[in-house]
């Protein structure tokens, strides 16, 4: 069967000396698996075409029973080369990648909300928007997208009021009230107000919002040990140290 979508080449896996696998999260079909025979011979018609981040729309061939499809052509909608050249938004489109590649399996629905999100997080990062706060904010939206989300406003438990209660249950999936606080622990106010903010508001204003120094560190390890309470399972985020790092250097 003969396939097109547009899609995200996420992950490239040498499989020969000349064949790549890439993983794709595609507008169509979700995240796929799709093998490019020849992709790294010198007069292939893939070269420069799918490069990390890029947007392609993929010619494919799927065989019934087949996970792993072939892609036969591609055209680029965008190359993104900022995406790669500028090593802060290359650490930060990289850290989005891994989350999403550990929220979205293969095999889920495909999901326009999900394509959407990441044209816009790549967007935003190649036109030089502060890192952090577009990737936090895009992790609490892909969360919030795949059924994960959380509570914010009103206490998970009993859905009392919660102004100005800062206790907070992985868990419980939010924040409680101190009645059902038990299970709980303290997050800082500033943390909680973005955290609703980045549920409720567009990624371009999340990246204008600013934390005190080590605020959004502490933001992604908040949302990390979350998800991984919600997916059961750790999740190796390999970019989080590049982007620590980042930080610090106060880049
Ligand atoms: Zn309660």
């Amino acid at each position: 069967m003969r396939l097109s979508t547009p899609a995200f080449v996420l992950r490239r896996i040498r499989w020969s000396d000349s064949s790549l696998i890439l993983t794709l999260y595609s507008l169509d079909f979700g995240r796929i698996s799709v093998m490019v025979r020849g992709a790294l011979r010198p007069k292939s018609n893939f070269t420069g075409r799918i490069e990390l981040f890029s947007q392609g729309e993929f010619q494919l061939i799927r065989r019934e029973g087949r996970e792993l499809d072939t892609a036969t052509d591609v055209s680029v909608i965008f190359h993104r080369n900022k995406l790669r050249t500028e090593f802060r938004s290359f650490a930060a489109a990289g850290l989005f990648t891994e989350w999403l590649l550990s929220v979205i399996s293969f095999g889920n629905e495909p999901s326009g909300p999900v394509y959407r999100l990441l044209e816009e997080t790549f967007t935003l990062l190649e036109a030089g928007a502060s890192p952090w706060p577009i990737v936090c904010g895009s992790v609490v939206k892909i969360l919030s997208i795949s059924g994960f989300g959380f509570s914010t406003e009103a206490c998970v438990a009993c859905g009392a009021d919660t102004t100005g209660v800062t206790l907070w249950s992985h868990a419980g999936g939010g924040v409680v009230c101190g009645e059902c606080g038990e299970s709980g622990f303290t997050v800082s106010a500033g943390l909680l107000t973005f955290l609703a903010k980045a549920e409720n508001s567009s990624l371009e204003s999340l990246a204008r919002v600013k934390l005190w120094p080590g605020g959004y560190i502490q933001c992604h390890s908040l949302l990390k040990e979350y998800a991984q309470v919600h997916l059961e399972r750790r999740l190796l985020l390999k970019s989080e140290k590049v982007m620590k790092e980042i930080l610090h250097a106060g880049h």
